[in-house]
C-alpha cells in the first residue's frame, strides 16, 4: 500500500471510536465511553442504540453476518455466524441487529474443553460482550469480541479470568499511586507480543501427515545444514515471503492492528512480526488475529505458515516474547525515569515484579507449560525451564548497593538525600539484552521469553496481572503499618527488603548454562521440565487461595483449567503417537521395502549376469533389518499409547505420556530417520528436512 493508502486504510475495518463517535447520539457516545473508559456497567438501551450504528456500519463494509469472537480453553478463537436477515413474512428481509444480539450470545457450549466445569453445572455458555475491545469485519462477518462464560457464571475461556486480573491489578495499583499523592483515571497493563513462525510450501506442508495434524514433524532426518552459517538472522528476505508479509501487513493494518516490525528469526524458514504494544488484553485480542491472518494468508502465495514451537528437530522453535508493562493513565509504571520521586515510584514497582516472579514462578511456569513448548525450554534455544530475572547493568548494581544498605553513587544531592538512588537517564539504552533470560528488565518493560509460538498469551499474563497485585497490597499494608514513619523512608525500607529476601531470583548470567542449573538448585529454584511436572501446581492450595482472593478465578474455575491442561497434554501426545503408527505402518514401511524389493530383484538380476552388486545387497540387508527395527518399534509404541490412553486419572495419564510413549516415540523416529539416509529420494515418501528448510 501507497503511504496515502496506509493512513486511509488503516482500521477501516475496525468499528473505531471515531466511527462510534459520528454514528452515534451524543449522549450515547458518552455513556458507551464510560462504560469503555471507566468500566461502568451497560445498559440494554445504550446497547441497542450501539448495536444499531454498528449493523448500519458493518452492512455499509459488505457485512452479511455477525458472530460473537471468543476464546475457549483450546486457546485459539472461536465463532459462529449469524446472517442479519429477518424475514417480514412476504418474502422480502430485513436487516436486523439488537442490542441483545451485540451484549449476550448462546453458543452451544457442550463441544469445548471446559475442564469438567460443565459436568455440575448445565451444558449452556454464554458470550458476553467486551466493550474494551473494538468490534471488527472479516471476512464479511461482523466480529463481537466476547467473554465465554457458563449458566452460572463460570469462566469457560482464555479471557475472562484476563478481564479479572485487570480489574484486580488496576484496583491495587491504584491504592499504591494514591500513596504517592497520584490519582490517576485508569491503570492498565500494556503488551507487545512478538510471533515468530516459520513459513514452507504448502504442497511440502501437504505431503507430510505429521505436519499437517500436530503441527510439527514427527519425523526427519537431520538436514545437511542447518542454522550453523548464522546467516538466516536479519537476512534479506526473499521476495516471494516478502510479497506474503506485505499482504499481512496490509491486512492486519485494516484490522487496526499495529504491525511494526517484520524479519527473517534465526532458523531457516523462521520469520518473526511484532506490534506496536497496546492494552493488555486488546493486544491479546489482537495477537489472536495475526495468528489467524497469518495461516490463511499463506495459503495466498502458495505457503504453509506453522505456528508450532517445534515444527523442525535439529533447528530453533519458536516462541512469542510477552512484552509487559503496566501504566497509569500516559505514564509508564516501569519507566525510570529522572525525577527522585518517580526513582522511588519506579523502584517500589521493580520490587513488586521481583518479588511476584519469585513467589509465583511456578504458576508462571505452569502458564507457559504445553507439549510443544516442552521441546524448546531448557534445549538451549529459548530460556530455561527455570524462572529466574535479569534486571541489566545499570540496574544490577543499584539492587546490589540496596540489599547490602550501601549507597550507590549518586551525584546529585537532593537525591542522595531521599536515599533514593539516581538512575541513569541513558537506562534505557543501557540495559543489556541477555537473550538467556526468562523474565528480563529491557528498558521500561518486562520481557517474558518463556511463552510458546501458539499459545494464547493470556495465561501468563492472568499470573503476571495478579501476582503484582498481591505486592501492590503487600506494599499498602506495610505502608499502613509504619503510618508514623516517614512515607519515603518506610518505602525505601520496604523496597530493599524485598530485593533482600527474593535475591535468590535474580541472575544475570548465561542461563542456558549447565552451571546455572545447579545454582539454581542450591538457591531453591524450581526447575520444573516437563508439562506433567509443571501444571500440578495450578492447583496447590495456595495458588488456589491466590487467585480466589483476587476475584480471577474461583476454586472450580482452577480445577477446571487444570484439567483441561492436563487433558490437553495427553490428547496432544495420543495424536502425535497415532500419526506416527500410522505414518510408519502405511508410508515408511511400503516405502522402505519398495525400494528394497528393487534393489533386491537388481541385485539378483546383476548376480545372474556375473557383475559384483555387494554393495547393494548390503543396503538391502541394511532396509530389511531397518524395516524390523521400524515394525518392532511401531507395535510398542502403539501398545505403549493404548495402556496410556486407558487410565482414568488426568495425571497419571500426562505421566504415562511422559515417561513411556515420549521415549518409544523418539525411538521409532530414530529408526525410520535412519532409514530415510539409506533409500532412494525417489521412494521416500515425504518431502525431507533438506526440501522443506531450504527450497521455498
Ligand atoms: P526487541 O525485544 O525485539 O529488541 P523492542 O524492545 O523494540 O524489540 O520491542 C519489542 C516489543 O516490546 C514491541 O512489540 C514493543 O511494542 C514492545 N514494547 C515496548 N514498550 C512496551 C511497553 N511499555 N509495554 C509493553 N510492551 C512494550
Ligand atoms: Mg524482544
Amino acid at each position: 500500500m501507497s503511504k496515502d493508502k496506509v493512513t486511509e486504510e488503516y482500521g477501516s475495518l475496525v468499528f473505531t471510536d471515531q466511527d462510534m463517535q459520528e454514528r452515534l447520539p451524543k449522549p450515547t457516545y458518552k455513556e458507551l465511553r464510560r462504560v469503555i473508559d471507566e468500566g461502568k456497567e451497560l445498559n440494554l438501551d445504550i446497547a441497542n442504540e450501539v448495536a444499531h450504528a454498528m449493523k448500519d456500519w458493518a452492512l455499509e463494509h459488505g457485512a452479511t453476518h455477525f458472530t460473537h469472537w471468543f476464546q475457549p480453553l483450546t486457546g485459539i478463537t472461536s465463532e459462529k455466524h449469524d446472517s442479519f436477515i429477518n424475514p417480514n413474512g412476504d418474502g422480502t428481509v430485513l436487516m436486523a441487529f439488537s442490542g441483545k444480539e451485540l451484549v449476550q450470545g448462546e453458543p452451544d457450549a457442550s463441544s469445548f474443553p471446559s475442564g469438567g466445569l460443565r459436568a455440575t453445572f448445565e451444558a449452556r455458555g454464554y458470550t458476553v460482550w467486551d466493550p474494551m475491545s473494538p468490534a471488527f469485519i472479516k471476512d464479511e462477518v461482523l466480529c463481537i469480541p466476547t467473554a465465554f462464560i457458563s449458566y452460572t457464571g463460570e469462566a469457560l475461556d482464555k479471557k475472562t479470568p484476563l478481564l479479572r486480573s485487570e480489574v484486580a491489578l488496576e484496583k491495587q495499583a491504584k491504592r499504591v499511586l494514591g500513596l504517592f499523592g497520584k490519582k490517576p483515571k485508569r491503570v492498565y497493563t500494556t503488551i507487545g507480543p512478538e510471533q515468530e513462525y516459520f513459513i514452507i510450501t504448502e504442497d511440502d506442508y501437504k505431503a507430510r501427515p505429521d505436519l499437517v495434524l500436530t503441527g510439527r514433524t514427527l519425523f526427519g532426518a537431520e538436514p545437511a545444514k542447518g542454522q550453523e552459517l548464522e546467516e538466516h538472522y536479519f537476512g534479506t528476505i526473499r521476495p516471494s515471503v516478502n510479497a506474503f508479509m506485505k499482504e499481512v501487513d496490509d491486512e492486519l493494518w485494516k484490522l487496526a492492528v499495529p504491525l511494526k516490525t517484520k524479519h527473517n528469526e534465526v532458523a531457516p524458514c523462521q520469520h518473526e512480526f511484532a506490534p506496536i504494544f497496546e492494552k493488555g488484553s486488546l493486544a491479546i485480542d489482537d495477537n489472536l488475529l495475526t495468528m489467524e491472518k497469518l495461516k490463511l494468508l499463506a495459503t495466498h502465495h502458495g505457503f504453509a505458515c506453522l505456528e508450532h514451537e517445534k515444527p523442525f528437530e535439529y533447528v530453533n522453535g519458536s516462541g512469542k516474547h510477552n512484552n509487559w508493562s503496566v501504566s497509569a493513565d500516559s505514564e509508564n509504571l516501569l519507566e525510570p525515569g529522572d525525577d527522585p520521586q518517580d526513582n522511588l515510584q519506579f523502584l517500589v514497582f521493580l520490587a513488586f515484579l521481583v518479588a511476584a516472579v519469585d513467589d509465583h514462578a511456578d504458576l508462571l511456569r505452569a502458564s507457559v507449560a504445553s507439549a510443544g513448548n516442552d521441546h524448546r525450554l531448557g534445549a538451549n534455544e529459548a530460556p530455561p525451564a527455570i524462572i529466574s530475572v535479569f534486571l541489566g547493568d545499570a540496574l544490577t548494581p543499584i539492587v546490589d548497593a540496596l540489599i547490602k544498605k550501601e549507597q550507590p553513587e549518586a551525584h546529585d544531592r537532593a537525591r542522595m538525600d531521599l536515599g533514593v538512588p539516581a538512575l541513569p537517564n541513558v537506562l534505557r539504552d543501557n540495559t543489556d539484552r541477555n537473550r538467556t533470560s526468562p523474565f528480563a528488565f529491557t528498558g521500561n518493560k518486562f520481557e517474558f521469553r518463556m511463552c510458546g509460538s501458539q499459545q494464547n498469551l493470556s495465561d501468563p499474563n492472568v499470573v503476571l496481572n495478579t501476582a503484582v497485585a498481591e505486592q501492590c497490597e503487600r506494599f499498602v499494608s506495610y505502608i499502613g503499618e509504619h503510618s508514623d514513619e516517614d512515607f519515603t523512608t518506610a518505602a525505601m525500607r520496604f523496597v530493599r527488603h524485598t530485593f533482600r529476601d527474593h535475591e535468590r531470583i535474580l541472575f544475570d548470567g548465561n542461563g542456558y548454562s549447565e552451571d546455572w542449573e545447579k545454582e539454581a538448585e542450591r538457591r531453591g529454584l524450581p526447575n520444573l521440565k516437563s508439562t506433567p511436572d509443571a501444571i500440578p501446581s495450578i492447583v496447590k492450595p495456595e495458588n488456589i487461595a491466590f487467585f480466589e482472593k483476587y476475584g480471577v478465578l474461583s476454586e472450580a474455575e482452577t480445577r477446571a483449567r487444570y484439567v483441561a491442561k492436563a487433558e490437553q497434554y495427553a490428547k496432544l501426545l495420543n495424536i502425535e503417537a497415532n500419526t506416527m503408527v500410522n505414518m510408519a505402518r502405511t508410508m515408511y514401511l511400503p516405502a522402505i521395502s519398495a525400494y528394497a524389493g528393487d534393489l533386491a530383484t537388481s541385485v539378483a538380476t546383476r548376480a545372474e549376469i556375473g557383475v559384483d552388486a555387494a554393495a547393494d545387497k548390503a543396503t538391502v540387508k541394511a532396509l530389511s533389518e531397518g524395516s524390523a527395527a521400524i515394525l518392532a518399534a511401531t507395535d510398542e509404541l502403539e501398545a505403549a499409547n493404548a495402556k496410556a490412553r486407558e487410565l482414568d486419572d488426568v495425571a497419571a495419564e500426562d505421566n504415562a505420556y511422559r515417561d513411556e510413549v515420549l521415549p518409544l516415540m523418539d525411538k521409532l523416529r530414530a529408526a525410520v530417520d535412519a532409514m530415510e539416509t539409506v533409500t532412494s529420494k525417489d521412494y521416500w515418501p515425504v518431502p525431507s528436512y533438506n526440501d522443506m528448510l531450504f527450497y521455498v
